[in-house]
């Protein structure tokens, strides 16, 4: 039968029910993962693969690494040591040993692995009462029902859910590859030819069921440069959309509430911080729209740079949004620069997830009537009930947090606003210039009380017993302490979810992602380790007995998280034992001791970001970095926390570190519309694709030349929110 191309091309956006095995269940159960068209379906890739010609056996495995073991399920148990917390535990056995492996809160297990299974594990290796282990592997079923997908040496783990087993996932997947076949390529030839990239359909085939693991990053390629050629290309007919017949605001700038507010501010501004405030108000005073973003370490003192153009809206008579990525961020903006903004006479409200409705309509009638200034929030901001009189500045805190068309809906409420990037990302200039279009920058370099010290520390377990004495060395001296762990009950299931956009609750989401930074690896899967409730029970009880403990973590209300902050920022609180939900941006000046516990699990950068939380105020700050591991490489990695202070060189090294197999890169939000690139990693092909995308749009504005209408449609689909037929 000849390849229909027309059908194949058009059957792309139908729905996902139309492929083999989609059953009505299996149809709700893929809608959870994001998946609703065969596109999604098809862009739904593997999280990880298994490379099964790398195999080990329950022998030859080395203790502390990382490794793939088959082998044939002897006997599985589901126990339950003790209330909340159920664990699944196999006995597996391959002929040369046994391997025991333990998966926390995924009971499901029991319904989809059966003793005489044969099995495939992927994880770290370590050895304990016994018997070598793995805790929350990658585990899958690779028996001989398996079919097609298990042709290859490699079997790819796709994000999968309680209801719809990864196995189940794989075998739609290659059913859905089948209805895709020979639909058009939409990247042009020239493209293709010069970079030397794989079909669509080649890559699609080949980055779910590569043969080799060679394979899979030759696909991963092609999907990445399209991926990013298609957000260039949005990007940029996005802007001169923008700004076609509108008018922006060429904002005043020395106006009343401005000098109010720098003589209300409680200390005087770094020569650093007078650079950046005197950039950004001299590109909103111009005529024309501002895209600033501003470029400083955690704690370098962004917030206070960002009020002096919330005050220049107001003096102007405009409104500003301030977004935020979280609850717990935006309510400390709305108590700590909203009141300082009120003073200075401009008037502020903050509008979250958890606000009442009530609250919540009449916040946004009063701004809708132009008589609110600054609304802050988080994506409560981006709801269509939020309408702005005036919009004349977008501030966006955290922006990495969000996606390109969260970014461009914030910015639609208004005729060509302004806006301001508030980062603490280190993002190279050109790949900034290449992901937010035109931009300006300024850099805030240095912390304002950099004169403080802060020393960091790298300790063996066996001597955390030196963090604990500084810290309560600093607790009699009236100063608080954070004590980091590694996330609670995070099960690989709940990170898919949350990796395929669920964002029942954004907040919670965006906390606890992090795009750029996340390391990848044995961290993510067995965090069953210094679980931070039994952590925040046994140091209340002992080492801090006369002081208040309280636990802070991602699986908690905001409600509750905001309280255990407010509890912390009084003081009434003293210790705080907390997941990385405390990273993003919260400031308590009073904290001066840090203890990160298991810091190897932690990137880099974000170890950085966690220390950026102490030496905040002008009190010395001491930060503690706990390992048990006793691989040279980890600790080498660790040590370099306690040579440089510098984030970007942190990240840099971080990235040199990683390991070849790890292609896939890290999942950004689902809504920023790009599924496979690492913002880092992919530098020069977002360069070469910015480039490739200006060129394009040179000689054709509109995408209409034949060879372009597919990619024009492509690039609609991906990031204009547009459905099939708009
Ligand atoms: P970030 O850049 O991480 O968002 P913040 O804006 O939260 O940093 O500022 C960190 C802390 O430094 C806050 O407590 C803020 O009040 C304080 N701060 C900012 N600028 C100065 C300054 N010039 N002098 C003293 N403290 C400052
Ligand atoms: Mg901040």
């Amino acid at each position: 039968m000849p390849i229909d191309r027309e059908k194949a091309t058009l059957a792309l956006d139908g729905p996902v029910s139309r492929v083999r095995l989609v059953s009505p269940a299996r149809a709700k159960a893929l809608e959870k993962l994001g998946v609703r068209t065969l596109r999604d379906l098809l862009t739904h890739f593997p999280r990880s693969y298994l490379d099964l010609s790398q195999v080990e056996t329950c022998a030859s495995a080395r203790i502390g690494e990382t490794c793939t073991i088959r082998g044939t399920v002897h006997e599985i148990k589901l126990k339950k040591p003790r209330y909340n917390l159920k664990l699944v535990e196999i006995a597996l056995v391959d002929g040369t040993g046994i391997l025991m492996v333990t998966a926390f809160r995924q009971p499901w297990l029991m319904d989809q692995v059966k003793s005489g299974d044969e099995v495939a594990v992927s994880g770290k290796v370590t050895f304990d009462y016994g018997y070598k282990r793995m805790t929350n592997p990658f585990i899958e079923v690779v028996g001989e029902q398996d079919g097609p997908s298990m042709a290859g040496a490699v079997v790819p783990v796709h994000p999968a859910t309680e209801k719809l087993s990864a196995a189940w996932v794989r075998r739609i997947v290659a059913n859905g590859l089948e209805e895709a076949d020979g639909a058009f390529d939409p990247l042009p030839l020239g493209l293709r030819l010069r970079y030397r990239l794989m079909s669509r359909n080649a890559a699609l085939h080949a980055i779910h069921f590569p043969r080799t693991m060679d394979e899979a990053a030759e696909a991963r390629r092609r999907l990445v440069y399209e991926e990013l050629l298609y957000l260039e290309l949005f990007l940029m007919q996005e802007g001169a959309e923008r700004a076609r017949g509108a008018t922006p605001t060429a904002h005043v700038v020395d106006g009343r509430r401005v000098g109010a507010f720098a003589t209300g501010l409680p200390f005087a501004l770094t020569g650093e911080q007078e650079r950046a405030r005197d950039e950004i108000l001299a590109a909103m005073a111009a005529s024309s729209a501002m895209n600033h973003m501003l470029l400083g370490d955690v704690g370098t003192g962004k917030t206070v740079v960002a009020g002096f153009a919330l005050a220049a809206a107001a003096d102007t008579g405009g409104q500003a949004l301030l977004l935020a990525p979280t609850e717990v961020l935006a309510r400390q903006h709305a108590e700590g620069l909203g009141s300082l903004l009120a003073a200075a006479g401009v008037s502020c409200e903050l509008l979250t997830g958890s606000t009442s409705a009530a609250e919540r309509a009449s916040i946004t009638e009063r701004f809708a009537a132009g008589e609110v200034d600054v609304l802050i929030g988080t994506h409560a901001l981006l709801s269509d009930d939020v309408q702005p009189a005036r919009l004349t500045l977008a501030v966006i805190d955290e922006q990495q947090r969000f996606g390109v068309d969260q970014r461009a809906r914030l910015l639609a409420k208004g005729e060509a606003p302004d806006a301001l990037y508030l980062t603490a990302t280190p993002i190279p200039r050109t790949l900034a210039l290449a992901l937010y279009g035109n931009l300006t920058l300024s850099y805030l370099k240095h912390r304002p009380h950099d004169a403080v010290s802060r020393s960091t520390r790298v300790l063996p377990k066996e001597l955390q017993g030196e963090a604990f004495d500084a810290a309560r060395a600093a607790l009699a001296r009236g100063e608080q302490v954070y004590v980091v762990c590694p996330l609670v009950g995070k099960g690989t299931a709940e990170r898919d979810e949350k990796a395929a956009g669920k964002a029942s609750d954004a907040d919670a989401a965006g906390e606890e992602y992090h795009p750029v930074v996340a390391i990848e690896g044995e961290g993510d899967f067995d965090d069953d380790v210094a679980a931070a409730t039994k952590e925040a029970a046994m140091l209340q009880a002992t080492t801090f007995a006369d002081y208040t403990v309280e636990l802070m973590h991602g699986g908690m209300g905001a409600d509750a998280k905001r309280a255990v902050m407010e509890r912390f920022r009084d003081g009434e609180v003293q210790v705080l034992v907390a997941t990385t939900v405390i990273e993003v941006g919260v400031d308590v000046p009073n904290a001066t001791v840090m203890i990160v516990q298991d810091a190897d699990r932690f990137g880099l950068a974000q170890l950085h970001q966690l220390r950026g939380r102490v030496g905040r105020g002008t009190k010395a700050a001491e930060v503690f970095l706990v390992s048990a591991s006793t691989r040279d490489e980890s600790l080498a990695r660790l040590a370099a926390m306690e040579t440089t202070d510098d984030g970007f060189e942190l990240a840099a090294y971080d990235l040199s570190l990683r390991r070849e197999g790890d292609i896939l890169g890290n999942r950004q939000h689902g809504a920023s519309g790009l599924k496979l690139v690492n913002i880092m990693r992919d530098g020069a092909v977002i360069e070469a694709a910015h480039a490739d995308a200006a060129a394009l749009l040179d000689v054709d504005p509109c995408l209409e030349e034949p060879d372009h209408r597919a990619m024009a449609r492509e690039v609609r689909l991906a990031f204009a929110g547009e459905t099939v037929g708009g």
